[in-house]
């Protein structure tokens, strides 16, 4: 029997933005990550995939909702009780310069989880993880003693999956972690991901805007618009019968070679811009940009259906 290393119930999270304004940044997400398998979570930006991964990581405190992480409920948790809870689940960020101190060399930015959770009581202590680690991900001893500025965005991106892997974790949430790479870059990156994962069994919460890294990375896909989940299935499933029409437009969006290919998909792609989350749309909040949207969609919001085994959509196309 497969066993759940995450389970997301109803996560609602929102933002003061001023006076009486929320944003509506997470609302009523359900969904769960299996051991070792990935779950990629896509949309444009502002769907609220980046603030559910890092209310799922307890970096911020829900509004409402359940995580449960390993069959433990750390939705209420405090951060003391989170810190042993911590070393299960690290993050790994966009941006590998924003998230490296520039002060600190290599080997003190991948030791310093070790001495925060105790498996080392001094820096002196690193090496024996330090070094090993820096050779998986391709990356040399030599490399310790230097400072983030002095690599290339591939290589201070290795360093940060490095610290984020150093404590063993057994769920990673990857947020964009290849979005500010080269394109040359960012398969190497995910060949690693992917080959750790392999080894090691752990399991990824995949961020990403682009579905087409997305599709060979997860196992599972789902597809956040504005806050809300609106379509989840297996990967292959979802990319061979997309369901809703966001998706669809999403799908659209992916870039080709073919300049004939690309005219076509350029006309069918989503227009306009995702509406503010502080005063979200009515009914279907993908209303105002659906080709297919009738009155109903305005009035009335669609839940999640099963329109075929493990392939769940949110539209009043579906019912
Ligand atoms: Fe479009 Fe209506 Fe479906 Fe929403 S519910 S995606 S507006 S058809």
């Amino acid at each position: 029997m497969s066993q759940k290393i995450l389970e997301v119930k109803n996560l609602t999270k929102y933002f003061k933005a001023g006076g009486k304004q929320v944003v509506h940044a997470v609302d009523n997400v359900s969904f769960s990550l299996e051991k070792g398998k990935t779950l990629g979570l896509v949309g444009e930006s502002g769907c609220g995939k980046s603030s559910c991964a890092r209310t799922v990581i307890r970096l911020y405190d829900p509004t409402s909702g359940q995580i449960i992480l390993d069959g433990q409920d750390i939705t209420h948790m405090r951060q003391k009780e989170l810190q042993p809870i911590r070393k299960k689940m690290q993050m790994i960020f966009q941006d590998p310069y924003a998230s490296l101190n520039a002060r600190m060399t290599v080997r003190d930015i991948i030791a310093e989880p070790l001495i925060a959770h105790h498996i080392i009581r001094k820096k002196a202590e690193a090496d024996e993880y330090v070094f090993p680690m820096l050779e998986r991900m391709g990356l040399s001893k030599e490399h310790a003693n230097r400072y983030a500025h002095e690599f290339s965005g591939g290589q201070r991106q290795r360093v940060g999956i490095a610290r984020a892997l150093i404590l063993q974790p057994e769920l990673v949430i990857c947020d964009e972690p290849i979005s500010a790479l080269d394109v040359s870059i960012q398969a190497q990156v995910i060949n690693l991901l992917k080959d750790y994962q392999e080894e090691k069994g752990l399991s990824y919460l995949f961020i990403a805007h682009d579905l087409s890294m997305v599709r060979y990375v997860s196992d599972d896909i789902g597809v956040m618009y504005l806050g809300q989940l609106v379509e989840t299935s297996t990967s292959e499933e979802l990319y061979s019968h997309p369901l809703h029409p966001y998706t669809k437009g999403l799908m659209d969006s992916v870039p080709v070679a073919d300049p004939k290919l690309a005219r076509q998909k350029e006309k069918s792609s989503i227009e306009g811009d995702i509406p503010s989350p502080i005063n979200p749309p009515s009914g279907c909040r993908f209303h105002t940009r659906c080709p297919y949207a009738t009155e109903a969609c305005s009035a009335q919001m669609p839940d999640m259906k099963e329109a075929a085994p493990g392939h769940w959509v949110a539209c009043h196309l579906y019912e």
